[in-house]
């Protein structure tokens, strides 16, 4: 059984909603540490021969074109994260079409090669009083074959979305979604194949998670960031919460992703999804 194995390609000041904190304006401003975290990344897959999808920021495609010449070069495939690293829900339909295409065009320019998968910043195609769900139908219409936005989450997210891969049908035709892991518990569903659950969640719990899936013959999907791979990276004066979700535990990110390499087989969404 194939997992998935996937990477938002951002830079260590992409976080969403800190706006009052570090403006969009001061991002040309910032030290960029994208290639040197994605090189530890590409070597680590490297060293495992996996294949990983890189959802690629548009922003970062073009002031680093390198990272994208390094990830293609060794055959990952490689993703749109959109451009500006905006959540869905504060975009106009009109705003994310232009977010959307734009990202698309750039990294196909780069590349020479289609991109047919979508993940929206902070797993944001949600319903109800953040209503995105409208999204997936443009991704249709732009020739999205799959899209990995929608967290089965309590906060961020929809909650009682399908926590394994599933169709979605919208009024331009068919697209096929696929959630993160997630670990089910009384509190709802908590992350797990990324960020902080993955940091906090003990290792044997996770692997039991993924096996469990593989049993029923669904694929487990694991998200990284290369700032997960940069203890030392610039630190932001973040609120409580955010601060934990961010730099909580960061070295054990690396530490648990290499043994998940060691246990499980992975591969890109791609492979999975068209063969
Ligand atoms: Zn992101």
């Amino acid at each position: 059984m194939k997992n998935l194995l996937t990477v938002d390609v951002e830079d260590w000041y992409h976080i969403c909603d800190i706006e009052h904190i570090l403006p969009r304006s001061a991002w040309g401003q910032c030290e960029s540490r994208i290639l040197f975290n994605l090189e530890k990344i590409l070597t680590l897959f490297g060293r495992f021969k996996v294949k990983a999808t890189f959802f690629v920021l548009g922003y970062v495609a073009e002031r680093n074109p390198e990272a994208v010449e390094m990830i293609h070069s060794e055959g990952h495939e490689i993703a749109s994260h959109g451009y500006g690293h905006l959540q869905v829900y504060k975009q106009t339909k009109d705003e994310f079409l232009k977010d959307l295409l734009r990202s698309k065009s750039l990294i196909e320019s780069m590349t020479g090669e289609k991109v047919i998968g979508y993940r929206a910043p902070q797993w944001s195609i949600c319903k109800g009083k953040r209503d995105s769900y409208w999204a997936l139908d443009l991704l249709v219409r732009s020739g999205f074959l799959y899209d990995s936005s929608i967290a089965p989450l309590r906060f961020i997210g929809i909650p009682k979305a399908p926590n394994t891969p599933y169709t979605v049908s919208t009024s331009h035709g068919e697209i096929r979604e696929f959630p993160p892991l997630v670990m089910p518990s009384l509190l709802g569903n908590l992350p797990a194949g990324g960020g902080w659950g993955l940091r906090i969640f003990s290792y044997r719990s996770i692997r039991r998670r993924i096996e469990e899936l593989n049993r029923q013959g669904d694929p487990a999907l694991l998200f990284l960031h290369p700032s997960d791979f940069d203890a030392h990276r610039p630190k932001i004066r973040l609120p409580r919460i955010k601060r934990f979700v961010c730099y909580g535990k960061i070295k054990t990110t690396e530490e648990r992703i290499t043994r998940l390499l060691n246990d499980f087989e992975f591969t890109t969404v791609r492979e999975v999804l068209i063969g």
